[in-house]
């Protein structure tokens, strides 16, 4: 990178802030995908001020640049796959207000999710989305990927708490979209468009979440099936009861193989065990789901249900969900997890097609899943040194991406596009609304500077 655009940046930033050290570029040139390449240099902001300075000088330069939180994104959607500046937002780290009176709080974009729950949780509120990666992963970053959690299915996912935002457009003009009223009829709904964008419209530079009160009652179970499809099927059978589980989990039997050998929790060696929370202010609340829950998990064929009679039990059953991630990625040298979601109806039909897809190429797919919003991680676990196994792995997850539209579905419930998913984009989204994203993405970022490359909207700049 020219050393004209180099002193540009640290007379905006401060040369502290300002850095093209080989560890740094290292570092910026990936995320928690398998997809790197290098940035030229890497520039942590701290203002709006600043980035609307940044994104005027690349959008006039011509400069890529890709916006960054905690990098923990695992579809290549942080990687600046053109190279140029990293953004790094981290250091925009305040939680500006906090208002219970208006349900909302008003964060810069690199608070840590963690940080602001543990801020909210002795006033009795919580952002809910809880994403697994919480403790790391920054706000900006979930608002830009749109992120979910074990809890979506009762109470949803980012989107539906995001109010508000400053966005900084390429070309440096600053914008504010939504309000933070509880509701609004007001005009395009602006925000929602750059809730999921992938940092590819705009930088996000203040966000205005909703809250909500924290229950503080909750009953865990988890039961065993023998039968994948049996489990998939009291899913379906207990959303369509009227029931609300807070959790409802599927870990399947590749997934329980590998707890069981790298870890002394001794699961029962079944096809598949599913975990279930419910909640309330009341214990006869979330005691009156859980029997409606567990009615249906016995009527469906689990073989044994068991209860969580303390806190200490509650975690043991929770123990070998939260020890899956680790264990699948020890299975073999390359792991990478799907994010595939279809309609809860069809929630049986995916795990057959899971079992099947898995005998038809030879492959291990240990899977896990927030059943209970229709979404499901089977993990691709090979030997990227075979090469009849990588031919193997891309055809299934052809496949399997084929056999998630058919039944309805999408290609992410909550981990996005990036550069993984890019290819299949024309899967799911019909011609005109491949062409309605791209013009969209040419209004806002004519030279396609915010990063480029991603989520398939290149045809539109040539
Ligand atoms: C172990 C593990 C568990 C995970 N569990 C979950 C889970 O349960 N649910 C889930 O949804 N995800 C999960 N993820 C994925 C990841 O944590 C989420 O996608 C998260 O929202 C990314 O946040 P981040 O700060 O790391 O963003 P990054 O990875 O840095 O960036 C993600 C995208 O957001 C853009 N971006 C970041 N900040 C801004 C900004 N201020 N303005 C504009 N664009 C911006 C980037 O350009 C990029 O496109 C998991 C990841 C790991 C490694």
């Amino acid at each position: 990178m020219n050393s004209r655009i180099i002193e540009f940046l640290k007379a905006t930033v401060g040369a502290a802030q300002v850095t093209n050290e080989l560890i740094d570029l290292i570092s910026h040139s990936t995320d928690a995908s398998g997809f790197r390449h290098r940035p030229e240099v890497v520039v942590y902001a701290t203002t709006t001020e600043q980035v609307s300075a940044i994104l005027k000088m690349v959008h006039e330069e011509r400069i890529p640049l890709t916006p960054r939180g905690a990098g923990t994104n695992v579809s290549g959607e942080a990687v600046p796959i053109k190279g140029g500046i990293v953004l790094d937002l981290s250091r925009m780290d305040q939680i500006l207000e906090i208002s219970l009176e208006d349900r909302v709080v008003v964060v810069q974009p690199g608070v840590i999710y963690a940080d602001l729950n543990h801020q909210l949780a002795p006033l009795g509120f919580a952002f809910p989305p809880d994403p697994s990666s919480g403790k790391v992963a920054t706000l900006g970053g979930n608002v830009a990927t749109n992120a979910g959690g074990v809890r979506a299915s009762k109470y949803g996912v980012t989107k539906d708490y995001v109010r508000g935002l400053q966005v900084v457009l390429p070309g440096g003009q600053v914008m504010r979209t939504g309000t933070r009223t509880m509701k609004s009829s007001s005009g395009f709904n602006l925000t929602q468009l750059f809730v999921g964008s992938e940092g590819t419209l705009g930088v996000i530079t203040e966000i205005t979440l909703k809250i909500a009160p924290k229950p503080t009652e909750t009953y865990t179970a988890m039961a065993t099936f023998q039968r994948l499809v049996d489990a998939g099927r009291a899913v379906s059978q207990i959303m369509r009861s009227g029931a609300v589980p807070s959790v409802l989990e599927i870990v399947e039997k590749n997934c329980i193989k590998a707890i069981n050998q790298n870890t002394d929790l001794n699961l029962p060696e079944v096809e598949a065990v599913l975990l279930t929370e419910t909640d309330g202010f009341v214990k006869e609340e979330a005691l009156f789901q859980m029997n409606k829950i567990i009615e249906t998990l016995r009527a469906n064929g689990a073989l044994e249900v068991r209860w969580a009679e303390t806190a200490a039990e509650a975690e043991a059953l929770w123990s070998a969900r939260k020890s899956s991630y680790p264990v699948i990625s020890r299975l073999n040298n390359t792991t990478f997890g799907e994010d595939i979601t279809v309609p809860l109806s069809k929630v049986p039909d995916m795990l057959k097609a899971l079992e099947e897809l898995g005998a038809k190429y030879d492959l291990i797919l240990p899977t896990v899943g927030h059943l209970g919003d229709g979404n499901m991680h089977p993990h691709f676990s090979y030997d990227r040194t075979n090469p009849d196994e990588v031919q193997r792995v891309k055809k299934a997850e052809k496949e399997l991406y084929h056999k998630t539209i058919e039944l309805g579905g999408t290609l992410s419930g909550e981990h996005g596009i990036g550069l993984a998913k890019a290819p299949f984009m024309s899967l799911e989204h019909d011609p005109v609304a491949m062409e309605t994203m791209r013009a969209l993405k040419k209004m806002f970022d004519p030279h396609n500077v915010l990063n480029p490359g991603k989520m398939n909207l290149e045809a539109c700049h040539g």
